[in-house]
């Protein structure tokens, strides 16, 4: 990832001469290099909510002309396009870290610029993310270490098993609802945000609409399969393909999806059998 003051000289680079503007912004690189490193410094001993808004504004320019300059302006130059194509590109398979579901479509900045102008070009500060995380993100800062949104670059716990489910059966339909089941090496704080996370990305929502578009494709051949070789093939079925998608991604939502109906009884026979596997195999 490039520093702070990389991005920011090259965000800089073609400013315009009038109005003293360029002296003016070259002469704020050392406060964004300062801020940079402030950032760093809080990122490092988890204290993100600990950071005070005014020791991240530029003297002498107004917090929002100096976004519009550096990030409105900058990021529409060709330096600046090669970095925000950078961060963009950050995310593997362009999926959004925030939600593991949505396609990268903006960067959030996850110290508001509006509060920490400083920052608005700090790749650190940079996350690329899709359109509904950073609608729901908004302007909000981290207001306490429970609080703290998972950064994606600082808080890496996508190799941890954490996300799980459990099915509801009503009236022969099945349905699942999904929760954090933190690994035992998390402390209170990091379980206490990845819930807070959860539930303020509505994730519980969202994997249990994903989980029902599962359910309902698999249908089909799962009543085929069941019909052939009883609910032992449907288990063979949906762990395999559990196993496909989370070796992929521990925490896949698909993968959590089949890997919860192939422990599920009662949906393996199905709503209308309980034979066992041998007796309903078809002549
Ligand atoms: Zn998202």
């Amino acid at each position: 990832m490039r520093k702070a003051s990389d991005s920011y000289r090259a965000c800089v680079a073609r400013s315009t001469a009038a109005e003293g503007r360029r002296e003016r912004l070259l002469k704020a690189a050392d406060t964004v290099q300062m801020a940079g490193q402030a950032l760093r410094e809080a990122a490092a001993d988890r204290s993100l909510h600990d950071l005070d808004a005014k020791d991240f504004t530029v003297p002498e320019i107004a917090g929002d002309t100096f976004v519009d300059w550096v990030y409105g302006n900058g990021m529409q130059t060709v330096e600046g396009r090669a970095i925000r194509d950078e961060l963009m590109a950050a995310a593997p398979n362009e999926r959004c870290p925030l939600c593991r579901q949505g396609t990268v479509r903006q960067l959030d900045h996850f110290m508001p610029k509006s509060l920490f102008p400083a920052l608005c070009v700090d790749p650190l500060n940079l996350v690329p993310v899709c359109e509904r995380c950073n609608l729901i993100k908004g302007n909000k800062r981290p207001d306490s270490a429970e609080n703290t949104v998972l950064h994606p670059y600082l808080d890496r716990i996508s190799h941890e098993s954490w996300l799980d489910a459990r099915t509801i059966h009503d009236f022969g339909t099945v349905q699942l609802r999904f929760f954090v089941s933190p690994p035992a090496s998390w402390g209170a704080t990091l379980i206490t945000r990845a819930k807070n996370h959860f539930m303020h990305f509505e994730l519980g929502k969202r994997y249990a609409i994903e989980a029902n578009r599962v359910i309902s494709d698999i249908t089909y051949g799962v009543d085929r399969q069941r019909k052939r070789g009883g609910a032992s093939m449907v288990r063979d079925y949906l762990q395999e393909q559990a196993e496909t998608r989370l070796a992929v991604d521990i925490n896949s939502c698909e993968g959590v999806t089949y890997r919860t109906l192939a422990a599920d009884d009662l949906y393996c026979f199905g709503p209308s059998t309980r034979e066992s596997p041998s007796s309903v195999v078809p002549k």
